[in-house]
């Protein structure tokens, strides 16, 4: 039986719940409703406009209903009277089908298995400006696992991770990324639907305890141009039940036919994904960019599998699950869940086959790769293989693809419009 957000209110002392939806750009929109009205909200769902947040609608368009759903309370646990609950979204009576949360969960409904998922979210914490990164000491050239810079954020890291701990989420580990200002934090993975919920709602965790600290956390893919960027890596399995379908003793790095498949779809669909898995302008200056300061960005450039190997976008590290290393900062939570169980399960349905897997350092000798496929070069070559797929049209439906590529279609617009620094400083005397 669903959670009575009302008896939530009054066993676990709520006094307010943000209603939060999060829009097609990843933005997080929240109505902030007294526990007093929350039984109406619960039924109804909460107000919006929708053309004020980014969503393909009009001013003239009917009210938009944000419907928490109430599996999803999270009891903020740096203010624990406000419970946060993600919402779907309906308009006219119907389900709206360009919303994130609601094409996550479509695409499940659709999926016929449960897709699992451990989202690795790397971050950096600056100054509140958000200009250079915090801690100037912070200036090694390998600053990877670095203890010193780690423990010089102790109080921010640690008031995370412990929300984490008494949210059930079982973090295990937290550490100073490859990046000067860099850090990751992991916790167990879960259902993708869960998952996802955990993800926006993490990113509001980090950014909302960093402010509280006098700093700021962004998840932007490339804040700065010579250091690696934040990627949020994602691991995949398939399960029935209890039955790990990735799972196989006898398959190559024990994984299974099903999984290859699966990952046979990645590989297929990768250009036509990637607007989802790398949304923004600056997604690509993270991607296709092998070497920083501290040597590697670990990012892919290729869409390739390997083992156990950094610098492909797929690595198989293990026996029954693989690593999606494409995904970035920027992603919208939902729909770097939905982009990878689509074109999996895209695979799956079509068989498709992954090609070899390829045991080498993309960096140094991917040139020697004939036919590799490479990722695409910016957000508008994207956005074309995006709206052009047809099988991303099967998968997602037109209504969301229309809806996204339009946004993201004025967004590169508006990139383009902008005059840089650049090409001031290159061509102003051409
Ligand atoms: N920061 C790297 C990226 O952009 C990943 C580093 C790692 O392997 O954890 O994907
Ligand atoms: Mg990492
Ligand atoms: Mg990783």
């Amino acid at each position: 039986m669903a959670i009575d957000l009302a008896e939530a209110a009054r066993d676990r002392g709520i006094k307010y719940f943000l209603i939060s939806y999060t829009d097609l750009f990843g933005s997080q929109r929240a109505k902030l409703v007294p526990a007093a009205a929350i039984g109406e909200m619960q039924k109804a769902g909460a107000g919006f406009a929708g053309f004020a947040t980014w969503l393909d609608m009009s001013p003239a368009d009917s009210d938009l209903f944000a419907k928490p759903d109430p599996a999803s309370l999270i009891q903020l646990p740096w203010k624990p009277e406000v419970g946060w609950v993600a919402a779907d979204l309906w308009m006219d009576g119907k389900e709206v089908e360009q919303a994130p949360r609601n094409t996550l969960r479509r695409l499940i409904a659709n999926s016929g298995c449960e897709m699992k998922s451990g989202v690795e979210c790397e971050f950096f914490l600056t100054t509140a400006c958000g200009t250079q990164i915090s801690d100037g000491a912070d200036t090694q050239e390998k600053p990877c696992y670095d203890q010193q810079a780690l423990m010089r954020r102790y109080e921010v890291i640690t008031e995370i991770c412990d929300s984490m701990l008494s949210l059930g989420w079982k973090p295990y580990q937290n550490d100073h990324e490859d990046a000067n200002g860099q850090f990751e934090m992991n916790w167990n993975y879960g259902p993708a639907l869960q998952v996802a919920d955990q993800h926006a709602f993490f990113k509001f965790m980090a950014k909302s305890i960093a402010e509280k600290h006098g700093l700021r956390a962004t998840f932007m893919p490339k804040p700065f141009v010579n250091l690696t960027g934040s990627g949020c890596h994602a691991h995949i399995s398939l399960w029935d039940g209890k039955k790990n379908l990735f799972a196989d003793d006898d398959g190559e790095l024990g994984v299974s036919k099903m999984g290859y498949h699966f990952i046979g779809g990645l590989i297929h669909n990768a250009e036509a994904i990637c607007a989802l898995t790398n949304p923004t302008v600056n997604s690509y200056k993270r991607i296709n960019a092998p070497r920083t300061t501290s040597g590697a960005t670990w990012a892919p450039n290729s869409v390739t599998y390997t083992g156990n190997n950094r610098t492909h976008m797929i690595r198989i590290p293990d026996a029954g699950r693989f690593e999606f290393r494409l995904g970035d900062g920027a992603a919208n939570p939902y729909l770097l869940q939905a982009a990878i169980l689509a074109a999996g399960m895209d695979g799956v349905n079509n068989k498709r086959d992954p090609g070899k897997r390829l045991d080498i350092n993309m960096y140094v000798d991917g040139h020697k790769v004939k036919n590799a496929k490479k990722l695409p070069l910016n957000l508008l070559d994207a956005i074309r293989s995006f709206e052009g797929s047809k099988a991303v049209r099967t998968m997602f439906g037109d209504e969301f693809v229309d809806a996204y590529a339009k946004l993201k279609g004025q967004e590169w617009n508006n990139y383009a419009r902008h005059l840089t620094q650049w090409e001031r400083d290159n061509t102003l005397d051409c």
